[in-house]
């Protein structure tokens, strides 16, 4: 008999468990990890959908669970997603999970429950394990405010443009990256949001956990030794923006096409370093200011 007050804790009885989808967080490393409520409601659930599968039944194995499982990730979530609702819908029970993690944080997952959702399926968070959010809580940066990006993107020129869209956000900012991509991402992330104190957050929650904290150049110097291995959160501290910063691209052009010593191209090239942009969007940009420039100079005269 559960007591009144575990009854409380724990609100799905037998039988509640029809028809709904639960979205549970499993963990990013260590076992430990795992909720007690994630373990119950895995063994009970009539499927689990698992981002990988093989790699998943280590884990239930690991629990003692064995239950009918079935794949959803990227490439196939569409089909998949439609036989999980389908399965939903005859009133069955169905688990998400992924890898590592919470499901639909850098995770397949969203457009199951965005479906389900609409259509008023129960859908219930199981919380558990989560990086960015780990790596958050040991960071000592501001936590008030913060704003995950996920990964950004691996081409330099959408990365730049990638990070100058998230340079003005306040608090603290976080994102996953690959190890083989560090190097150039805080390289990148130096030019364009200057020297801010960043962490690598490495390993989070295993034997090789390590934060490697300092300013952009000082982090980049400590990596430069010798390859990252590992999985891998970055956080980036909220900086005063500088007036430079905060210039629109169009002041920018302005200021450096003033003089005439600078042709379009360079003045694009520049711009598009200090905005954090491509350089063939600075460049449609400083045409279009250098002939409303030319075009007002003209009627002057
Ligand atoms: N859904 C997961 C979550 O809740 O954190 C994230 C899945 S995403 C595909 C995998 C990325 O998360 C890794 O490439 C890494 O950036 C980050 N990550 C996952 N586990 C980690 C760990 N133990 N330490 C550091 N970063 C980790």
């Amino acid at each position: 008999m559960r007591s009144h007050t575990e009854q409380a804790a724990l609100p799905e009885s037998e039988g509640s468990l029809r028809a709904t989808l639960y979205i549970i967080a499993t963990p990013i490393g260590n076992l430990e990890d795992m909720t007690y409520r994630a373990v119950r409601i895995l063994g009970e659930v009539d499927l689990i959908a698992a981002e990988d599968t093989r790699h998943s039944l280590k884990l239930l194995s690991h629990f003692g669970i064995s239950k009918s499982m079935t794949s959803y990730f990227d490439h196939n979530q569409q089909f998949k997603g439609e036989r999980i609702l389908h399965a939903l819908r005859q009133g069955k029970s169905v688990a998400l999970i992924s890898d590592a993690g919470t499901p639909c944080v850098s995770d397949p997952g969203y457009q199951l429950v965005r479906d389900a959702v609409a259509e008023g399926i129960n859908v219930v968070p199981i919380p558990g394990a989560c990086a960015a959010v780990t790596a958050l809580a040991a960071s000592g940066m501001p936590s008030d405010t913060f704003t995950f990006a996920g990964f950004p993107p691996s081409r330099q020129g959408k990365r730049r443009t990638f990070l100058a869209g998230i340079r003005s956000l306040p608090g603290t900012l976080i994102l996953y990256e690959a190890p083989h991509r560090l190097l150039d991402t805080l390289t990148d992330i130096r030019d364009v949001l200057g020297e801010r104190q960043l962490i690598v957050a490495r390993e989070l929650t295993k034997m090789y956990e390590e934060y490697i904290r300092g300013s952009a150049s000082e982090v980049i110097a400590a990596i430069s030794h010798g390859p990252i291995r590992g999985e891998i959160v970055l956080l980036i501290a909220p900086g005063e923006p500088t007036q430079q910063e905060s210039e629109p691209l169009e002041d920018i052009l302005e200021r450096l096409l003033a003089d005439g010593s600078l042709s379009v191209k360079d003045a694009a090239k520049k711009a598009s370093e200090i905005a954090g942009i491509s350089r063939s969007e600075a460049y449609s940009e400083a045409l279009r200011v250098k002939i409303a420039k030319s075009s007002s100079s003209e009627r002057e005269i």
